[in-house]
């Protein structure tokens, strides 16, 4: 059983992989919480953990002291309870006819914004005979999900309605930032003060939460007013600066936990004036010599990066030469000597010389986040420090 676990990823790892390091991962709970010393810390693992592995992730973090753990999906949830997390875990990404009910049996902590979320949470409460606990999410400016103003008072007295006849538990209220990744940005005042009328209506309410909650990585790096009872980093928790307005990683005491590697899969001379890749984007300038990387869109890999990727391969930065295809793409090595076999390496935590995804996501036009949410199931995780 071992073995055959150990030689499927070997066989995988020859061609690519991304190796976490759960060391990291511990460490960065760890740098964050001392940035929050009065809150407690969720550590949100949504999308797989960023694309890093939600339960070898989430264990980590409970490690270092995370007391919450954080998902979109109640499906996400779930499978941490299925893995064996069994503490405070929150999740609110919800639509009608949600699993409320499994939520409650699972003690997963839900969230609700509207008042048709409040009725379906008490209704599966009183079938499944237990108080649901409920974080009741106002919208404070974000303008996506969370109660508007206006609405709140009727949701806050339909929550403590439901909570007097013993259906559900408000155990927390909560928002979420708009530009906490952009310091000084003027709602990001306007958020916290609505917020604080949200708290303030919610306990002339009756309510009294366990938890009052706003503050994602940025707010939690260069906010502590939002801090409040706790705080919920997620692309940090990976090692990730949300923004570079924020901070550089390594400055903010962060280390990221992805290194994204490949296999050469051929190495050739080609002559001058060879295109290459699909439509010819890039012609060699000269006589050079050709990398294959084993890797493409279809594993994650922006095709916006084309014809500027950066790979770290014989000691130097090369570019992605033409196009990202789906399954692999082409360095050139500028006649440098290297062999099929030889180490790529797409990015990681910056120390060995290597690309960051930061760098890849500036090539692509994207933020760090989605080049490591992105990374597909095709590439094989391996953990490390765990
Ligand atoms: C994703 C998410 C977070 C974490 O955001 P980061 O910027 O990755 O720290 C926190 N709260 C909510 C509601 C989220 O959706």
């Amino acid at each position: 059983m071992n073995s055959v676990t150990v030689s499927a990823t070997q066989s995988t790892a020859a061609r690519a992989r991304a190796e976490i390091d759960l060391g990291a991962v511990r460490d960065n709970v760890r740098a964050l919480r001392a940035r929050a010393p009065r809150a407690e810390l969720m550590a949100v693992v949504k999308a797989d953990g960023y694309g890093h592995g939600a339960v070898p992730c989430a264990r980590a973090a409970r490690e270092a002291g995370a007391g919450w753990i954080g998902t979109a999906t109640p499906e996400e949830a779930f499978a941490l309870r299925a893995a064996g997390d069994s503490g405070r875990l929150m999740c609110w990404v919800w639509t009608p006819g949600g699993p409320w009910r499994e939520a409650i049996e699972a003690d997963v902590d839900v969230s609700a914004g509207a008042l048709w979320a409040l009725d379906e949470i008490a209704a599966a409460a009183r079938a499944a005979g237990r108080p649901a606990r409920v974080h009741l999410k106002a919208d404070t400016g974000l303008g996506r999900g969370g109660c508007q103003p206006a609405e709140w008072p009727e949701l806050l007295a339909a929550a403590r309605a439901a909570e007097a006849e013993g259906a559900l538990k408000v155990t927390g209220v909560w928002s979420h930032f708009a530009c906490a990744d952009e310091p000084g940005h003027p709602s990001i005042a306007a958020q916290l003060a609505a917020f604080r009328e949200a708290v303030a209506a919610a306990e002339r309410a009756g309510l009294d939460p366990e938890v009052r909650h706003h503050a994602n990585s940025p707010a939690t790096l260069t906010l502590p007013e939002s801090h409040f009872d706790l705080v919920r980093p997620g692309v940090s928790v990976y090692g990730l600066s949300p923004s570079p307005e924020v901070g550089v990683a390594a400055e903010l005491g962060l280390r990221p936990a992805m290194t994204l590697t490949a296999s050469l899969a051929l190495v050739k001379r080609v002559p001058g004036g060879h295109g290459v890749s699909y439509g010819h984007t890039y012609r060699t300038p000269g006589a050079t010599t050709l990398g294959l990387v084993p890797l493409g869109y279809g594993d994650g890999i922006p095709r916006h990066a084309s014809g500027a990727g950066p790979v770290l391969v014989a000691g130097k930065w090369r570019s992605v030469a033409g196009r990202i295809a789906m399954d692999q793409f082409v360095v050139d090595l500028g006649g440098d000597p290297a062999a099929a076999g030889d180490e790529a390496v797409l990015f990681g935590p910056g120390d060995r010389g290597e690309p960051t995804a930061e760098d890849w996501a500036r090539a692509a036009g994207t933020i760090s986040y989605e080049i490591v949410t992105r990374l597909g199931a095709r590439v094989p995780r391996v953990y490390v420090n765990g």
